[in-house]
């Protein structure tokens, strides 16, 4: 149960031993192929996380290794070794790259940034879009940790919270003198808009969640309408777990002779994620099915995902009435209300975290070690299973090597058909856990 140095400290041993008794389908091998003009690398069926090389090898300055290290980074994963040498590259070079959940792929695309950088210029050079604060702001934390050694100027280009900062800059000086920005679309957006923030010196922009980013549905306006606004020799990275078929045509239009790396379906689910499925009789049950949880087992950290902020409401009080002691994060709170929730989460002030899909994507809390599907993942317009949102909900747990388990309610025949559908296509056995006799359990 122990993976790289760190113990899961959920206490439905049990239910993870029985996890393990019933057993997970393994994945088909995939074999090594490259195309013969981008470099499409499909992933070898292997550990994600371990590499041969060195961060060393990778000739990274010896400023960035200094921060590296001191985040406790001792070797590069499989998708920093085989992207930093081509993302590193003079001239640059495009990246469209893919990896699964929690295997580092945010450490790729900021020491690229980094390493780009002409600290003597007092002007944006860097620039990356994530789809929500929280994971901007947590972008921002990294990019700070990693740039500890280096003068790096740095600016968060969100929404601003209700509470002023207490940096002494206006607004504008701070965008004036930054030299890397994180931000989401819209912001963004509106400031390079405005001219607060300066393109002319951009040298990297990169799209975190990129398929998010690209969605025509979405995002995808904002952050054409940003790159049209890059010079045209800006390098252009784009990194996600996840592309449909449709987003990867489009990628490779926005993001043109790109080094690719991609994974096929089957190699996307990471297998340290033990996945579950819970009966529950009716809607209504959930409810009881969901407090049973709470009550019997001891959890770890863990986050519950529902469709709607409403039900996210609804489902906090009734589990406070119950005695639980839990938060809620959606896109109805107030920036400072949503900061507040995400620092106290981290903190682990709280241990339970009820969200909507604002935080199925790049939300990094090492010591969640259970996520569950309360509403499964569905497409808002086309009211099917939404596969993309599904690895990514679940893939807040089992981050960089270590275990989680993650449970969906199936509470009729719609939801039974959603998870089939969810388990044929990433070609991994979703395991019934008994609810009728929690004896079995704990
Ligand atoms: P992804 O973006 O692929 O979902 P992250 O970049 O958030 O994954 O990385 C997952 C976790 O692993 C983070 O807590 C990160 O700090 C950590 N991490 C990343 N690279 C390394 C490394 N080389 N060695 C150890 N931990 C790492």
């Amino acid at each position: 149960m122990e993976k790289n140095g760190v113990t899961p400290n959920i206490d439905v041993s049990s239910l993870t031993d029985q996890i393990e008794t019933l057993g997970t389908q393994e994945p088909k091998h995939n074999s090594l192929q490259e195309s013969s003009h981008d470099v499409i690398i499909q992933a070898v069926d292997d550990d994600p996380i371990l590499s041969i090389t060195t961060f060393e090898e990778l000739k990274v300055h010896e400023n960035l290794l200094k921060g590296i290290y001191e985040m406790g980074f001792t070797r590069p994963s499989k998708i920093q070794a085989k992207a930093l040498p081509l993302l590193l590259k003079t001239p640059p070079q495009n990246m469209i790259g893919q990896s699964q959940s929690g295997t580092g792929k945010t450490a790729a695309f900021v020491l690229t940034m980094l390493s780009r950088i002409d600290f003597n210029l007092q002007s944006p050079q860097a620039l990356c879009l994530a789809p929500s604060r929280e994971l901007a702001r947590q972008i921002m934390v990294e990019v700070r940790k990693m740039g500890k050694h280096t003068p790096v100027v740095t600016a968060e280009a969100i929404r601003e919270s209700d509470i002023k900062s207490t940096v002494g800059k206006t607004r504008n000086e701070e965008f004036a003198s930054a030299q890397l920005i994180v931000g989401t679309p819209g912001t963004v957006y509106d400031l390079l808009k405005r001219r607060i923030i300066n393109k002319t010196h951009m040298k990297i922009f990169v799209l975190d969640e990129a398929d998010n980013m690209l969605d025509q549905q979405g995002l995808g306006d904002q952050s054409i309408r940003i790159k049209n606004m890059m010079p045209k020799d800006c390098q252009i990275v784009l990194f996600s777990a996840t592309y449909s078929t449709q987003v990867r045509t489009f990628a490779g239009r926005f993001a043109p002779n790109a080094n690719q790396f991609s994974l096929k379906v089957e190699e996307l689910s990471v297998k340290t994620i033990n996945q579950f499925y819970m009966d529950c009789k009716d809607e209504n049950h959930k409810f009881e099915v969901l407090d049973d949880l709470y009550t019997l087992l001891t959890i770890g950290q863990s986050i519950i995902f529902v469709q709607k902020r409403d039900t996210a409401d609804t489902i906090a009080r009734r589990m406070t009435e119950k005695g639980h002691k839990v938060i809620n994060l959606h896109g109805g709170l107030s920036t400072t209300e949503r900061d507040e929730v995400m620092d106290g989460f981290r903190r682990g002030d709280a241990k339970v975290l009820i969200t909507t899909n604002v935080l199925a994507r790049g939300i990094d809390v090492l010591q969640v070690n259970l996520v569950i599907n309360y509403d499964l993942p569905l497409d808002n317009s086309s009211r099917r299973p939404d596969y993309e949102t599904y690895l990514h909900r679940i893939g807040r747990t089992g981050r960089f090597g270590r275990t989680g388990v993650s449970i969906n309610f199936v509470h009729d025949a719609n939801s039974w058909e959603i998870v089939k559908a969810i388990e044929n296509h990433f070609n991994r056995e979703i395991v019934k856990v008994p609810t009728d006799n929690w004896d079995t359990i704990e």
